[in-house]
C-alpha cells in the first residue's frame, strides 16, 4: 500500500502541469518507482490502475493520461501504452525508420532502426544542438566556435584524413558539423541472449566528475569529454538486433545501413528548418574488442592469440589489427617503448581483415584505415589488466595477513578495505573480498578478478596505494615494485580523468610516461614471479592495446584526444540499460519495442532536463 500512495502523491503533483507533461511524468514514475527503467508497460498499467482505484476516476480524470493508462489492456501492454504515449506526444520526436530485410535475415518482427539523419534532424529542428556540445543553452556564436576550435586541432592531429577532401567537394561548414563516434556492444537481453546495440554520441559533451571538480574557470571554447548527464540524452540509438552471432545478414544490414547513413550525414547534412544545415561526422567505431572484431571482420585480435607453446611450424596470426604483435619476433608481452611490434604499425598491404569492412566507407585516414576501429582503455584496464594486477597484489598481501586459513585472511583483507572505504566515503562495491572474487582457487592459478565493476578495480587501486603506504614491504620486491606500479597507474589515470578533451603535447608525454612506466613494471612483476615459480600478474592480450594507447601518448608531437574519448565505461551503463528493456518486451517484436520504449524514456530525462519545452 505504501508504494500506491507514495505513487498516488506524486500523480497529485504533477496535476497542475499540463496533460503532456503529466504523461510524461505518470509513465516516468511507474518506471522510477518499479526499479529500472525497464520495467513492463504491463507492471506501469496495474500501478495506474491501482492509483485510480486509490483516489477514484474523478480526480484522476484531471489527468487524462492516467485514466487511459489505467483503461489499457494488461494482454495487449506495450501495443497499448505504445499508441497512448504517441497520441500524447511523449515520445522524443525522432523518426523512426524501417530496414528492408534482405533474404536470409533471420529475426521475424520489424527491423527498425533511427538514423543519424533524424537525430541531427531533432537536434537542429528543436533547438537543441547545444547540449551536443556540453552548453546547457543554445549559444550559436560559441557554438560555431567550438566547433571550429574542435576541428582545427582535429585537422592538426589529422593531416591526412579524407574528411578535409570530403569537406571541400561538399562545401561543409566544420562550425556546424558534429563530430560523433560509433559505440556497439552486446548487453544480454532475454534469458541472458546477447543483444546487439549500437549508438552515436558526440565527441564533445559536460566533462567528467573529477575534471568539472578541479576546474578552476570556464573557457569560453569548452571542448570537454562527452561522460556527465544522463546517458538518455547524450547517448542516440541507431539499431538493435538479438544474437547477432546467429544471424550474419540481419547484422550486415545493420553495418551497411549506418555506414550509408553516416556518409549522407558529412557529405549532404541536414537542412534546418531554422535555415541553414549541419551536418555530422562519424570520426570512429568504439567499443569492446570482440565488437571492433565482429564490426571489422578482424583476423587479427584476442581470439588469435596463440593458446598452445609454440613449435618450429607455428605460424601465429598475431592478435591486433594495427600491428603485428603476437607474430613470431613481435612479442606482444613486450611492454618496451621500442618494441619491435611498434615498428610494424598500420603496415600498408597488410590489413586486418580480408573482407574490407563496410564502415570504411565513413571518410577516414587512408594511412592507417584499421585505426578507424579504435581500442578502449577502459575494458583494457579496468575490466582487464587492471584486475589482473589488483587480484595479484591481493593475493600476495594476503599471505602477511594474520588469521591463519586463507578465508580468516581475507575477511581481515576485506575489513581493512571496507574501513578504507568508510574513511574515504567511497563506495566499496563489494561485500566481500575472497578468493572466489580474486580468482584464485589454489596457487598454480593466476589470480584474475572476477568483479564485473570497472569501479571496483579503481576503488581497489586507491585501497593500495593507502595499504602499501602505511606498510612495511622494504623487504619484498614483488609488492615494492607493486606499490610504485599502483602509484603510477593512479596518477596516469586520475591524469586523464582530470582532463578535458584535448591534451597539449607536454601534458600527454607526462601521463603516456606513467602509463608506460606501469607496463613495464607489470613486465618485471610477470618475470620475477615466473623465475620464482609462482604464478602472479599473468599476461593478457589486453596488455597490449595498453601498450599502444599509452606509448602514443609518449611520442605525441601534437594537442592529441584524451583517450577517455574512445573508453566506453559511459556507453556500456546505456547498452546496460536498453538490454534490461529488451528483457521485458515480447521477443517477436523486440526491436522496434526497445526503439520505441527508448524513446519515450529519452523524452522523459530530456523533459526533466529542461532542454525540451512544452
Ligand atoms: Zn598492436
Amino acid at each position: 500500500m505504501h508504494y500506491i500512495y507514495r505513487t498516488a502523491a506524486c500523480i497529485w503533483s504533477i496535476l497542475k502541469h499540463s496533460l503532456m507533461v503529466a504523461c510524461a511524468k505518470v509513465f516516468r514514475l511507474q518506471w522510477t518507482f518499479a526499479g529500472p527503467e525497464a520495467s513492463t508497460c504491463r507492471s506501469a498499467i496495474r500501478a495506474a490502475k491501482a492509483v485510480v482505484s486509490d483516489i477514484g476516476e474523478v480526480s484522476a480524470a484531471k489527468s487524462n493520461g492516467l485514466v487511459r493508462l489505467s483503461h489499457c489492456s494488461e494482454s495487449h501492454s506495450e501495443r497499448d501504452v505504445e499508441v497512448l504515449s504517441r497520441q500524447y506526444k511523449i515520445r522524443l520526436p525522432v523518426q523512426i525508420s524501417e530496414l528492408k530485410k534482405s533474404p536470409g535475415v533471420r529475426y521475424m518482427g520489424s527491423f527498425k532502426v533511427i538514423s543519424l539523419r533524424s537525430w541531427i534532424e531533432f537536434l537542429t529542428n528543436f533547438n537543441v544542438w547545444h547540449v551536443m556540445l556540453g552548453l546547457h543553452h543554445p549559444d550559436e556564436a560559441r557554438e560555431r566556435a567550438i566547433l571550429t576550435e574542435f576541428w582545427r586541432l582535429y585537422k592538426a592531429a589529422n593531416p591526412q584524413h579524407m574528411l578535409w577532401q570530403v569537406v571541400e567537394e561538399n562545401s561543409v561548414d566544420l562550425s556546424k558539423c558534429l563530430p560523433i563516434l560509433c559505440h556497439g556492444d552486446e548487453g544480454r537481453g532475454r534469458k541472458k541472449s546477447p543483444f546487439l546495440i549500437t549508438a552515436y554520441h558526440s565527441c564533445l559533451g559536460f566533462g567528467t566528475d573529477l575534471a568539472n571538480s578541479t576546474r578552476a574557470r570556464r573557457p569560453y571554447l569548452s571542448l570537454r569529454l562527452n561522460y556527465c548527464g544522463s546517458t538518455h540524452i547524450h547517448r542516440m540509438l541507431t539499431g538493435c538486433l538479438p544474437k547477432m552471432v546467429k544471424d550474419e545478414q540481419a547484422f550486415k544490414d545493420l553495418c551497411s545501413f549506418m555506414a550509408a547513413d553516416c556518409v549522407s550525414m558529412i557529405e549532404q547534412g541536414v537542412e534546418s528548418k531554422h535555415g541553414g544545415r549541419v551536418w555530422a561526422a562519424c570520426l570512429n567505431i568504439v567499443g569492446d574488442w570482440m565488437w571492433l572484431a565482429k564490426a571489422a571482420n578482424l583476423e587479427r585480435s584476442f581470439s588469435t592469440v596463440q593458446k598452445r607453446p609454440w613449435t618450429a611450424a607455428s605460424v601465429p596470426k598475431g592478435i591486433c589489427h594495427w600491428c603485428h604483435a603476437g607474430r613470431r619476433g613481435f612479442d606482444f608481452e613486450d611492454m618496451s617503448m621500442n618494441a619491435a611490434h611498434r615498428g610494424t604499425m598500420f603496415l600498408q598491404g597488410d590489413q586486418p581483415w580480408s573482407t574490407r569492412p563496410v564502415f570504411l566507407d565513413i571518410p577516414h585516414d587512408p594511412s592507417k584505415p584499421a585505426a578507424f576501429f579504435y581500442f578502449d582503455l577502459w575494458h583494457c584496464f579496468h575490466l582487464g589488466m587492471g584486475k589482473s594486477f589488483v587480484a595479484s597484489v591481493f593475493a600476495l598481501i594476503s599471505d602477511r595477513l594474520p588469521g591463519g586459513a586463507v578465508d580468516a585472511r581475507f575477511a581481515h583483507l576485506t575489513d581493512l578495505y571496507l574501513q578504507f572505504c568508510d574513511e574515504e566515503r567511497t563506495a566499496p562495491y563489494i561485500t566481500a573480498i575472497t578468493t572466489a572474487l580474486v580468482g584464485w582457487p589454489d596457487r598454480k592459478t593466476y589470480p584474475n578478478g572476477q568483479w564485473h565493476k570497472g569501479h571496483t578495480t579503481t576503488a581497489f587501486c586507491h585501497f593500495l596505494e593507502r595499504w602499501f603506504a602505511v606498510n612495511n614491504i622494504a623487504g619484498d620486491l614483488l609488492l615494492r615494485k607493486s606499490h610504485e606500479a599502483t602509484v603510477c597507474i593512479n596518477r596516469c589515470l586520475h591524469m586523464l580523468y582530470a582532463s578535458d578533451l584535448w591534451l597539449k603535447p607536454a601534458k600527454c608525454q607526462a601521463i603516456g610516461q606513467l602509463g608506460m612506466r606501469f607496463l613495464c613494471l607489470y613486465q618485471e612483476l610477470a618475470k620475477i614471479s615466473y623465475d620464482q615459480n609462482t604464478s602472479f600478474y599473468g599476461y593478457m592480450p589486453k596488455s597490449h592495446i595498453l601498450h599502444h594507447l599509452f606509448a602514443d601518448l609518449v611520442q605525441a608531437q601534437t594537442t592529441s584526444m584524451n583517450c577517455l574519448a574512445w573508453a566506453v565505461q559511459v556507453d556500456e551503463d546505456y547498452i546496460g540499460k536498453k538490454s534490461r528493456l529488451a528483457r521485458r518486451v515480447a521477443p517477436a517484436t523486440v526491436v522496434q519495442r526497445v526503439i520505441e520504449r527508448t524513446l519515450s524514456i529519452s523524452y522523459a530525462h530530456w523533459h526533466e532536463a529542461g532542454y525540451l519545452k512544452g
